[in-house]
């Protein structure tokens, strides 16, 4: 098992498309770490640079204490599973599962050993004589992992190995691949664009967009604090609403105000107020969860608003309302369904918002968290080494 580490990485493709844009990460030990980002973030470029499959244009990967920017794949000591399980047609599942084995001329005992070990683990006993076309989807994927399993690697590399699987087996097999990792514990690097595979599965979350990483914190940490607006958008179902206005000042307090001619307003509260305060008389974008906005009809005016409702979407235990501001803002609030209370469509109600959970934002698309921290300055080093 091994740390894995990444200085200024960047990877420009032939043609002067920018992938990755310098980015640095450090992955512990034992660490599941999933890469999620919108299509074309350079979270696949990413993996693949770890994987050896795609070069480095500068910086370096290190992979325990070796840093492999010019080492071959197979010699990394890592193992991938990729999206299309690539699985051999003409092979049994036990003669797939030991086919890397083989080439490495690892001893026939030792094959047998670690096939039948992964085997037990992922319960693919009874299929070892089988060839993939007589296997399911979840089974074939169970096999591609397998594979990787014998091998016995520092690192597994994922890239959307779910992709492929029904919404219901995606489920079945994040957990089984979360219940894997707990009892192996090789450090993983996963890449998903699906924010709520990447919140389950990992013990740390990268959230990219452009090459860059946006974010990279516990699942708590990426929902609970996210660092701007991109982050806050991406991160959480169904998203986070987000509000034009500007900030201004009422005495000792800060208040976010739509728009002069609409009184929907929010006393910010603190400690978010205090960060505030230096940007009174500029624009700021309210951000807040479907799941901290509740009816209430008693609400006080300073945390409160009326909305018209558009459309009800009953989901069971919870209901998700589409409501309509004054303004012409359409926000979703994530409500319990209460039999005989629920609001109906074209009624006006007042709708509450949880003070503790409003975020607030600099404007535009990845306008920093008012409360977030200040980046740091890049610390000062030697100059990335340049892959060959
Ligand atoms: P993701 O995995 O997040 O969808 P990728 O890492 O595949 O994103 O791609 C990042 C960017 O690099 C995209 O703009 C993509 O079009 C570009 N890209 C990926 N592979 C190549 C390639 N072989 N040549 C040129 N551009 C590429």
């Amino acid at each position: 098992m091994a740390q894995v580490t990444l200085d200024r990485v960047e990877k420009i493709y032939k043609g002067g498309v920018r992938a990755v844009n310098g980015i640095s990460l450090t992955i512990d030990d034992g660490r599941f770490v999933v890469l999620v980002g919108p299509s074309g973030c350079g979270k696949s470029t990413t993996l693949r640079m770890i994987a050896g499959l795609e070069e480095i244009s500068s910086g370096t990967i290190s992979i325990g204490d070796r840093v492999v920017n010019t080492v071959a794949p197979k010699d990394r000591d890592i193992a991938m599973v990729f999206q299309n399980y690539a699985l051999y047609p003409h092979m049994s599942v036990y003669e797939n599962m030991a086919f890397g084995l083989k080439l490495r001329k690892t001893p026939k005992a030792e094959i047998e050993r670690r096939v039948r070990d992964a085997s037990a683990i992922l319960g693919l006993d009874d299929y070892l004589e089988r060839k993939p076309k007589a296997l399911s989807g979840g089974q074939r994927q169970r096999v591609a992992v397998g594979r990787a399993i014998v091998r016995e690697p520092a690192c597994f590399l994922f890239d959307e190995p779910l992709s492929n699987l029904d919404a219901k087996l995606r489920v079945t097999m994040r957990s089984e691949l979360k219940a894997l990792h707990q009892r192996l514990k090789t450090t993983t690097v996963y890449v998903t664009h699906d924010q709520e595979e990447a919140m389950t599965l990992g013990d740390l979350v990268v959230v990219m967009a452009n090459g860059d990483i946006q974010q990279a914190g516990t699942p708590d940490e990426v929902f609970r604090t996210p660092v701007n607006r991109f982050v806050a958008g991406f991160v959480g179902m169904p998203p986070m609403n987000f509000l034009e206005g500007a900030l201004s000042r009422a005495g000792e307090q800060v208040l976010w105000r739509e728009s002069a001619s609409n009184p929907a307003q929010i006393v910010l509260p603190e400690p978010l107020a205090a960060h505030a305060k230096a940007r009174v008389g500029q624009p700021c974008v309210l951000g807040i969860r479907p799941g901290a906005i509740s009816i209430r009809p008693d609400a006080p005016d300073s945390l409160s608003f009326l909305v018209t409702v558009a459309v009800v979407e009953p989901l069971g235990e919870q209901t998700d309302l589409r409501l309509t501001t004054p303004s012409g803002v359409l926000l979703t609030a994530r409500v319990p369904s209460v039999h005989g209370h629920m609001p109906k469509v074209g009624e006006t109600v007042r709708v509450a918002i949880d003070p503790a959970r409003v975020h607030a934002f600099e404007p535009g698309p990845f306008g920093r968290a008012l409360d977030a921290p200040v980046p740091a300055e890049p610390a000062a080093g030697t100059p990335a080494e340049t892959a060959a």
